[in-house]
């Protein structure tokens, strides 16, 4: 998607609906004339003017506040018109109409933040935080969005990019040289850097993979065997009958999700298909489906029968083993003499007992939970979200890094260049440096109209 940059454009900036204030908003050279024209008057620069707005035939479409913000300096690093009237949805498609007329286009979605972009206003992380930011559902993930949107993310990817710049730049110079020994071309501190910057982005990693849960929410997927009472918590924690509780195994052969908010973070709950071997046709691809949901989970919730533990395990230790961390909850106590489950929590897996039918334990799971999806809010001070995407690149980068060691330390310096400069290149992707159409596009179109 590459937009011209000679056109205007305009939206309608507010959400649809009737409200007390709806902004239409405009970008692009001939947005000041527009805005001038159905105001009837000039509009200063950043002043907030009481005006009528006009239509074709001069007749008043309502009344408000016209604002001029000229380019560089505003939100597109164009010319920006804001027309704020009231809020009701037949004002606004008529103020656009006007607007349109007079020779605007009506913007696609996300056209206001990518000419941002394009501009050099925001990099791609903080164009993405400003969707972020708007569709952030409670304010620990907003709190963070807006400091990747200020920059705090981007500014620790632009330092390990400058760091790998001056190792790429030392690397090929050494090629140059390539008579003389690694050595005596100061391949020690050479390698010295290049451990420091794994380092930073391993760390930059681990914070926004944090960063990534808190804007996605933690995934969770309940796996157990038959009958354990897996959908009986899963609507336990839901607070609603949404899957379907019966005593015959098998019967839950689809995958049912169900999003709980605990703590202010969104779980994704998949209940599946019971893990174990044999069943029918269909139960099988209930199976596989559940493998493939365990494959992306940040959370394998593990629900067992207090009084079987035994019961499938083997099967459900194989398709977890991938699974960062693990719940095991040792469920139906009110069965039990309250005996069972006395199992030691260890490294990433905790152990609780609890009974979906008496709500025993429930909190705890609740609690464990929001552990596990962020910590407690303190925790979360100075956090910043990152999108998958650029979880994603980082581990590229790190691994294109690792590589670069590889070919330093046999002294393969044609190799070490084109992975350092894979990773550099790696890093770009994130704030847009480097940047293909196609993922432009993807990005800015999932963003609402008039932002
Ligand atoms: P799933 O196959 O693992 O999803 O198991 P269900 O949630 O369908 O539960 C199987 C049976 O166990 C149902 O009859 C539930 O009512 C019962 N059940 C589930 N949790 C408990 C519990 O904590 N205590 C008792 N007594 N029964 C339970």
């Amino acid at each position: 998607m590459q937009p011209s940059h000679r056109d205007t454009i305009a939206a309608i900036a507010t959400a649809p609906g009737a409200g007390g204030i709806g902004i239409v908003r405009l970008s692009g050279p001939g947005s000041r004339d527009i805005g001038e024209r159905i105001c009837g008057r000039p509009l200063a620069a950043r002043r907030a003017h009481h005006v009528r707005f006009h239509d074709a035939d001069d007749e008043v479409l309502d009344d408000g506040i016209a604002l001029f913000f000229p380019g560089p300096a505003s939100y597109t690093g164009e010319d920006v018109v804001e027309l704020q009237g009231h809020g009701g949805v037949a004002v606004l498609r008529a103020l656009l109409g006007r607007c349109l007329e007079l020779g605007a286009r009506h913007a696609r979605p996300g056209e206001f933040s990518e000419r941002a972009f394009l501009e050099g206003r925001l990099d791609l992380a903080q164009a993405e935080a400003v969707a972020d930011l708007i569709a952030a559902g409670d304010i620990r993930a907003a709190r963070a969005a807006r400091r990747t949107l200020e920059g705090d993310f981007s500014r620790r990817i632009d330092a390990i990019a400058e760091g790998l710049l001056a190792v790429r730049v030392h690397v090929e110079a050494a090629i140059d040289f390539a008579d003389e020994s690694l050595e005596t071309l100061g391949g020690d501190g050479l390698r010295r850097r290049l451990v420091h910057l794994r380092i930073d982005l391993d760390q930059l990693m681990l914070e926004a993979e944090r960063g990534r849960r808190l804007r996605d929410g933690l995934h969770a997927v309940i796996v157990g065997p038959p009958n354990a009472g897996k959908s009986s918590l899963l609507n336990a924690l839901a607070g609603v009958d949404r899957a379907i509780v019966t005593d015959v195994a098998g019967t839950t052969r689809d995958l049912l999700q169900e999003v709980v908010r605990v703590d202010g973070v969104e779980l994704t709950l998949v209940d599946t298909a019971g893990l174990r071997d044999g069943g029918d046709s269909i139960e099988r691809e209930g199976m596989r489906r559940a493998r493939s949901e365990l494959d992306r989970a940040d959370l394998a919730i593990i629900v067992l029968d207090a009084r079987d533990v035994t019961g499938g395990t083997s099967v459900i230790a194989d398709s977890i083993a991938g699974v960062p961390a693990r719940l095991w909850l040792h469920n139906k106590i009110d069965l039990t003499d309250g005996e069972a489950a006395a199992v030691a929590d260890g490294g990433t897996d905790r152990h609780l007992a609890v009974s979906a039918l008496t709500g025993q334990g429930l909190e705890e799971v609740r609690k464990a939970l929001a552990a596990l999806a962020g910590g407690a809010p303190s925790s979360t001070e100075g956090s910043f979200t990152a999108r998958t995407r650029h979880v994603d690149a980082l581990r590229r980068s790190a691994v294109e890094l690792a590589q670069a060691a590889r070919h330093l330390e046999l002294e393969s310096l044609d190799l070490a260049a084109e992975a350092l400069r894979a990773a550099h290149d790696t890093l770009g992707e994130i704030t847009g440096v480097v940047r293909a159409d196609d993922l432009l596009g993807s990005i800015f179109s999932s963003f609402c109209i008039g932002k």
